[in-house]
């Protein structure tokens, strides 16, 4: 629906009837805030000179694909014997990543354009609204931290980029005072830095920065980022478009050992499951037929987003009251689409990250100070949602979340929409995926053979790619079994008391099943029970569960609804919900 909509509003862009979009753009402005001024420099000027353009630097792209050297092009980069026993351990350790490789990398290196085909060839808004990157840095490596700045300078049109903030969260390494104050002043001229006087956590610290820019869009980014070929008309074009959207742009891995850049995967929409662990949902149909369009996400993943100044302090920054981090991508995503702005994640922004190998320093933050940030959240945002977070971690409940009148106050007056809403219209798919309540288990017990019977299942207290075989039944009675399973709401047969699956990753006939940590995403670890004939089926290929009782082997083979060998009598079933098994769980998602 929405997607057409767009299509529509584009179709009236490109036939531009100048009044009729001034009289559109108007009524948008309008809708529910009472502080929105009259006309917004951002989408005023943008939206009345709908030129698009072409932004590709093409002469240094040519320029940036003849470097050659360590790390170049995105390639792995690696030490020397020498260099590996002189640098590499200690810095790794203050990093969590390999800091000393980096060193070997030029700051400008030039990194792979992995974007769709369809981004190479798209234009954006000739008039875009300047911005505002804010880089917030606890103890950051040197020459990581430069290259952040480096690539934003030489990969961001001039005349976007208004400034970039660096604010130094009371870093103790001794390059990120004086030396880095100047070395920014000799090499470039939109570079500052904020130190803050005391350790003040990075939601704090992004605000700090939020609170000096003084452009119209602010952007976030981590120290340890590499921001690739044209990446900043896609997430400004939509901002001015409407200034109350919100865009992330693609994260790609910059490996913590070589520093290779690569892509994690395509795309997928930002969610949560009731831990709040990040979670991500597959992209709807409308999303993948349009690869170079900006998709609509749940939540963003926290660092890197684009916001324009003017919505992100209408709906007040983030909430002060959180300490250090944690809950803080979601407070401002549910704010962002609960009081009428919506996120979007680009396809064609890309930026790279270093996924740390571990977190090198430890947070001042005191007692359970991501719990206490969590129940903020919830307590504000989420209504009667909240009870389902508080039901797998009751404690929250006793934890004081301190002063919520501030944020009460902003839902209030910018009469922010239900949590329900959200979830109804936004994270639809994600309960299928993470349910609020789970379903009970399909079955659970023993796993008999019916052409063996006194031959049961046995995992044998295997780890991880142990083989699961057969042994004699015990019913529990020999601590030497391991014979209880239960054939979950996932769709996966679980190991009792452990997160083990199993699970067949050979499509060969006779392939053995194996233990591997569940995933809870189907695939290889897919069973399904037929009551019926008793038989296993696993994934799509309808093989079946089949045995060697002499040899006490298992394996998968072409299901025969005849064969003895095949049928399998579980423990305890429930009908009810075997009979249902299509909507149970998350194959019902769209
Ligand atoms: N950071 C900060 N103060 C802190 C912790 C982190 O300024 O107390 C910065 C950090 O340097 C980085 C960003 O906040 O730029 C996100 O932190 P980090 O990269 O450690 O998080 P991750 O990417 O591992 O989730
Ligand atoms: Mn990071």
């Amino acid at each position: 629906m929405r997607r057409n909509l767009k299509t529509l509003v584009k179709l009236c862009l490109i036939s531009a009837v100048t009044g009729f979009l001034t009289v559109l753009f108007y009524h948008s402005m309008d809708k529910g805030d009472v502080n929105a001024p009259q006309n917004h420099p951002i989408a005023a000027k943008s939206i009345l000179t709908n030129e698009k353009i072409d932004w590709h630097d093409i002469n240094f792209i040519r320029r940036e694909a003849k470097r050659k050297g360590p790390g170049e092009q995105g390639k792995p980069a690696h030490l020397s014997a020498l260099e590996t026993e002189r640098n590499y351990e200690k810095l790794f350790r203050v990093n969590g990543f390999n800091a000393a490789v980096s060193d070997k990398i030029a700051l400008d290196r030039s990194i792979p354009d992995i974007r769709h085909k369809q981004c190479k060839k798209k234009k954006y808004l000739k008039h875009l609204p300047s911005v505002s990157v804010i880089v917030p840095f606890h103890n950051e490596h040197w020459t990581t931290l430069l290259r952040t700045v480096t690539s934003v300078i030489n990969r961001s049109p001039p005349e976007l980029l208004k400034e970039i903030i660096l604010v130094d969260d009371f870093s103790t390494k001794d390059f990120s005072k004086k030396p880095l104050d100047d070395y920014l002043a000799a090499n470039f001229t939109k570079v500052s830095v904020i130190h803050l006087p005391e350790r003040s956590g990075l939601i704090r610290a992004r605000i700090a920065g939020a609170k000096a820019a003084t452009a119209e869009v602010l952007l976030f980014l981590d120290s340890h980022t590499e921001a690739n070929v044209n990446w900043l008309p896609p997430l400004l074009e939509p901002i001015a478009q409407d200034y109350r959207v919100c865009v992330c742009p693609f994260i790609d891995v910059i490996d913590f050992e070589t520093f290779e850049y690569r892509a994690q995967d395509e795309g997928a929409r930002g969610a949560f499951d009731w831990e709040f662990f990040y979670k991500r949902l597959p992209l709807l149909p409308e999303d993948l037929a349009h690869p170079a369009e900006p998709f609509k996400s749940p939540v963003m993943a926290g660092g890197l987003f684009a916001i324009s100044t003017r919505f992100f302090w209408e709906i007040g920054g983030y909430d002060e009251g959180l300490d250090i981090w944690g809950g803080e991508q979601y407070e401002l995503s549910f704010k962002i689409w609960q009081c009428g702005g919506e996120m979007y994640d680009a396809p064609c922004s890309r930026v790279g990250h270093i996924y740390r190998k571990y977190a090198p320093f430890p947070n001042p933050g005191k007692g359970d100070f991501v719990g206490r940030n969590y129940r903020r959240v919830a307590e504000v945002w989420m209504d009667e949602y909240a009870q389902y977070l508080y039901m797998r971690r009751p404690h929250y409940k006793m934890i004081d979340p301190g002063d919520l009148s501030k944020q009460r106050a902003i839902r209030e007056k910018l009469h922010c929409k239900p949590f329900k809403w959200f979830m109804e219209n936004v994270a639809f798919d994600l309960p299928l995926k993470y349910p609020p309540i789970e379903p009970g288990n399909f079955g659970w017990g023993e796993i008999r053979n019916l052409a063996a019977p006194e031959l049961c299942v046995d995992a044998k207290f295997g780890g991880k790619f142990s083989v699961v075989g057969l042994a004699e039944c015990t019913k529990g009675t020999d601590s030497k079994s391991d014979q209880n399973f239960t054939l979950t709401w996932h769709k996966d047969i679980r190991v009792k008391g452990k997160s083990l699956c199993f699970d067949v990753s050979d499509a060969n006939d006779k392939a053995s099943v194996t233990l591997y940590p569940c995933h809870g995403s189907q695939g290889n670890q897919y069973w399904k029970y037929e009551v019926e004939n008793q038989q296993f089926l696993h994934g799509g290929n309808s093989r079946c569960l089949d045995c060697d009782p002499g040899k006490k082997t298992l394996y998968m083979t072409k299901c025969d609804p005849d064969s003895k060998t095949q049928k399998w009598r579980l423990e305890n079933v429930n009908l009810t919900m075997l009979a249902d098994w299509d909507n149970v769980g998350a194959q019902k998602m769209r």
